[in-house]
């Protein structure tokens, strides 16, 4: 046998620490190969004054172990301090978010007792760039940025997972009708990496249907994909349909290093009373053990803890009349020890190839298009003459360069100026379009400064640009509703 795997783990908050203890127990009691390397993180952190909530140290084990069993922990409200989340997510290039969500019928209630879905988010971009401006009085601003390498991998790290462990379907949703740049990329990206694994079905869905049907017919769905916000709002859907959110384990892996956790938090409302259901931070071990090539102890546990609650062993968050025995959370640890080697009767017993573990993700090599500067967007806060389009319309268009004319102005995206609708109601917020009177033709910076400047000199409050480019000759850019 190779030599013992070290990982990293940390004890967390509230009942943190009880489902940590009775989880170890258990990998123990089934094999598992590993050592453990304990880290503090969290509450005490937080109170040392390290607003990352992970010491210096913390960090080193991290990257030295590449694995990493987290129990939750209890982030302190107000004061500065980060999410340790969002903060190992980022510093350690977590860009996958993996959570399955299996209903556990008759045993834990659900309406939807064929469910077996994974939810795979994409963790590091989107709207959660968190790159927020207020610009007037009446608009803020966030900015949601979506990248051809971070959609890429994501989608690829779909498919490998899907044919790592023997899925039959990937479903791509976004929102590409309305956002047709960035989330129209995402798209486009599914439907090329799609057409390298001809044997895994693949479709896309608009992520509103997508959600509707997650929360009618999950059982219709396999391995599905999607951008981080979405992913975030639909994992918790996917988890609440199948009953499973007290149940459920969910891992972020990156190319080196990967985190397994519970989805549920460190409930220090119960914190200490021996009762907190540890199946969270238990499945979400199992998945580390496939991921690490422990594949046959993970299938050992898991099949144990499937028969314990088809036994009816239950603690009381799941405790209901046709369960045969409430126990403490130390009791259910014991109860799944007790039924190592076991597989459950009236559940799907799970397994797990050994090597099923992921191939590293490979992107493909990008031909760098020809980008062409085609004209730019001036934002304005503007709050005069009763906010008529016309008014400023007709004063920026004596302001045109050479280079670059007013083409239209969108309030609010849509296009008031020229020929706006009388009714669209305005704020404070004006993108106003200037491109070359041959639209299309390549403009400068150097115009874009003479422009500015001429705004300026008028006295307008500009917010801010955004240049027009194209690919290729491809419009990089969307154009106004009723453009
Ligand atoms: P929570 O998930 O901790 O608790 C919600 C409810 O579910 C509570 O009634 C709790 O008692 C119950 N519950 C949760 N886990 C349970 C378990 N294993 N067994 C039995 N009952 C369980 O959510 P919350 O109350 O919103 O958050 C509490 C703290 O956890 C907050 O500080 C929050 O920031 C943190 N949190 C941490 C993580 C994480 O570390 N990954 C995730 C979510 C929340």
């Amino acid at each position: 046998m190779p030599g013992k795997q070290k990982i990293t783990v940390a004890y967390g908050d509230g009942i943190g620490p009880e489902i940590m203890q009775v989880t170890l127990d258990v990998l123990i009691a089934a094999g598992a190969n590993l050592e453990f390397d304990v880290i503090e993180i969290g509450e005490k952190v937080y109170r040392k004054g390290i607003p990352t909530g992970i010491s210096d140290d913390a960090w080193e084990s991290l990257r030295n172990n590449k694995v990493f069993l987290k129990a939750p922990i209890t982030t302190p409200q107000g004061g500065g301090f980060k999410s340790l989340n969002v903060s190992t997510r980022v510093a350690l290039g977590l860009f996958s978010n993996v959570r399955p969500c299996r209903s556990f019928f008759p045993y834990v209630p659900t309406n939807h007792p064929l469910t077996d879905l994974v939810v795979i988010r994409e963790n590091e971009e989107d709207i959660y760039s968190g790159i927020e401006h207020q610009q007037t009085n009446e608009v803020v601003q966030a900015l949601k940025l979506i990248s051809k390498p971070g959609s890429e991998r994501i989608i690829r790290f779909a498919f490998e997972y899907a044919k790592a462990y023997g899925r039959k379907k990937v479903t791509c949703m976004t929102k590409d009708n309305i956002m047709k740049q960035a989330d129209g990329l995402f798209h486009k990206i599914f439907d090329k990496v799609a057409r390298e694994y001809p044997e895994i079905e693949n479709n896309h869905m608009i992520i509103d249907i997508g959600s509707a049907i997650i929360a009618d017919r999950p059982h219709s769905l396999d391995v599905v994909v999607t951008q981080n916000l979405y992913g975030d709002i639909i994992s918790d859907i996917a988890a609440q349909v199948t009953g499973s959110v007290g149940l459920g384990g969910s891992a972020n892996i990156g190319d080196e290093v990967a985190m397994f956790e519970a989805i549920h938090g460190s409930a220090p409302d119960i914190a200490g009373l021996d009762i907190a259901n540890p199946s969270g931070i238990l499945n979400a071990a199992v998945m580390m053990l496939v991921h690490i090539d422990q594949a046959e102890v993970a299938e050992k546990i898991e099949n144990a803890w499937l028969k314990t609650i088809e036994d009816g062993i239950h603690t009381s968050d799941i405790y209901n009349k046709d369960s045969v025995r409430k126990v403490w959370t130390s009791e259910f640890a014991k109860e799944v020890i007790l039924r190592l080697g076991q597989t459950p009767n009236r559940l799907r017993p799970v397994s797990y190839k050994s090597g099923a573990s992921m191939k590293k993700i490979e992107l493909d090599k990008y031909v760098v298009a020809k980008k062409e500067l085609v004209g730019v967007d001036v934002f304005f806060d503007w709050n005069e003459k009763g906010r008529d389009p016309k008014i400023l319309g007709d004063s920026l268009k004596k302001i045109n360069t050479d280079a670059l004319n007013l083409k239209m102005i969108t309030n609010r995206g849509v296009k008031v100026y020229p020929d706006g609708y009388p009714g669209t109601f305005c704020t404070d917020h004006w993108r106003c379009r200037f491109v070359s009177p041959d639209e299309g033709n390549e403009v400068s910076h150097t115009h874009i400064l003479e422009l500015l400047s001429q705004i300026n000199s008028k006295g307008f409050d500009f917010i801010k640009t955004e240049n027009l480019y194209s690919f290729d000759g491809e419009r990089g850019y969307s154009l106004g509703q009723g453009e």
